[in-house]
């Protein structure tokens, strides 16, 4: 089928395809193995991406027909219809098309020399005392073949299954949610510049709800659950919510998607002899969001580096590995102790308290403060920035006192 290649990914995803062009660009030939007839499908995310992150991977400015519409501005509505809204000086987010990004990241691997072996799907890894040492494919679903690889970055996404093959902690159940995300025409009053996010359990018991939108009069619509029928929540959203029933009174559903996201954190343990876990499978996704490609990508190339250093000194352990977690949790653990703590909070607030919560950023006037933001992703470090300025000092001593009041 191939010759043995110097490191396999398993997933075409956005990380998956992203390792392959770091690990192409340092000069080493990876081969993807992704289970779907064509990347980029089925797409099942929103594609809502911070355009500074982009910029500082080198993938923005993108490619004309990627990016569907740019934001400098959010709406947070609490679920009686309190709005609370911030307007950036510049445009700080961007929504793209996600299956043309993600097949615009396989081409720019491929260019670099990666090689993409499309429905394909890795049945298992290969274990040869203890260390992974290849992977069983299962070509168009009809022959099962073993490919060597000195080593095999996982990139599966949420789904884990070949990672548990290792011994290492898959995602915590307890960190999922279960999210619906529908395409819909004619939507009414919304600002085309501005992100809408529904806040509060009534509507999205798990995460929250969010409308983006494009510029033809259509938008992304979607939201999460922590238990019960996303689709169901989703109804309600769209008819009872105050403010997004108007917006979506006239609006047609025309694609449906479901999809789980994990804020959990960080699994444990993200390497092992000769393997790395990168992207959703790891659950490096941002706690507080649920936005994963960001810090998957950022991982992905710290991962990529890692193999290439490995393939160098010929030395796969799991102890020439270990520097992956440690780079990425240099880069990204104090971001994601502060989203996890964030994720706690609002978890922790009633409705009632969401209400009462927007009310007085609002009075605070914490918009002004974040007026000038331009990092959405580091949420650590973004609060670290901000800190000095008194209306946010004000706001995170009320939001300390609201999470205390929540819990006693
Ligand atoms: C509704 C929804 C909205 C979202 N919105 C956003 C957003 O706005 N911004 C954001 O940053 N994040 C968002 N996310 C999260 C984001 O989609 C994920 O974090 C991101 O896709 C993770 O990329 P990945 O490459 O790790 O995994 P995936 O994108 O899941 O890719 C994994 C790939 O591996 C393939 N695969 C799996 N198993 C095998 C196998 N055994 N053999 C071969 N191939 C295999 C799959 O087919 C898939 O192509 C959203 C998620 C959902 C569900």
């Amino acid at each position: 089928m191939c010759d043995s290649p110097d490191a396999i990914i398993i997933g075409g995803g956005p990380v998956g395809s992203y390792a392959a062009l770091n690990l192409a660009k340092l000069g080493f030939k990876p081969t993807v193995f992704e289970e779907h007839s064509a990347i980029g499908f089925p797409s099942h995310c929103a594609g809502h991406l911070s355009i500074r992150s982009l910029n500082t991977m080198g993938l923005y400015p993108l490619p004309n027909g990627i990016v569907e519409n740019i934001f400098n501005a959010a709406n947070f509505y609490s679920p009686i219809g309190t709005k609370f809204s911030i307007r950036f000086s510049h445009p700080v987010t961007a929504s793209l098309n996600r299956a043309r990004f993600d097949q615009y990241l396989a081409r720019r691997a491929e260019v670099a020399g990666a090689r993409f072996v499309l429905s394909t799907r890795v049945q298992s890894l290969v274990m040869e005392n203890d260390f992974v040492k290849g992977v069983n494919i299962l070509n168009n679903g009809r022959k099962e073949e073993f490919i060597h690889s000195k080593i095999t970055l996982d990139a599966e996404g949420i789904s884990s299954r070949l990672l548990k093959q290792t011994g290492l902690k898959a995602l915590k159940p307890q960190g999922l949610v279960y999210a619906v995300e529908a395409n819909v025409e004619n939507v009414k009053n919304v600002e085309r510049d501005a992100v809408e996010v529904y806040l509060g359990k009534a509507y999205a018991s798990g995460l929250y709800g969010w409308l983006i939108p494009t510029l033809d009069g259509s938008a992304k619509v979607g939201l999460a659950v922590k238990r019960g029928n996303p689709r169901e929540s989703l109804r309600k959203l769209m008819t009872k919510h105050p403010v997004a029933s108007k917006q979506l009174s006239k609006a047609k559903i025309t694609q449906i998607t479901y999809h789980a996201i994990t804020l959990g954190g960080p699994i444990e343990k993200t390497y092992g002899n000769g393997f790395l876990a990168v992207g959703d499978c790891a659950s490096q996704v941002k706690p507080s969001t649920g936005g994963g490609v960001i810090f998957g990508l950022t991982c992905a190339k710290i991962a990529a580096e890692t193999a290439c250093e490995a393939i160098r000194q010929a030395d796969f352990s799991s102890v020439a590995l270990k520097v992956y977690q440690k780079r990425c949790s240099d880069l990204l653990g104090f971001d994601f102790s502060v989203m996890l703590r964030l994720r706690r909070f609002l978890d922790s607030l009633s409705d009632e308290k969401v209400d009462e919560m927007l009310r007085f950023c609002g009075k605070l006037g914490v918009n002004k403060a974040l007026s000038d933001v331009d990092e959405i992703d580091f949420q650590g470090k973004l609060m670290l920035k901000v800190l000095g300025k008194p209306s946010m000092l004000a706001a995170i001593a009320y939001f300390v006192m609201l999470y205390l009041s929540a819990n006693t």
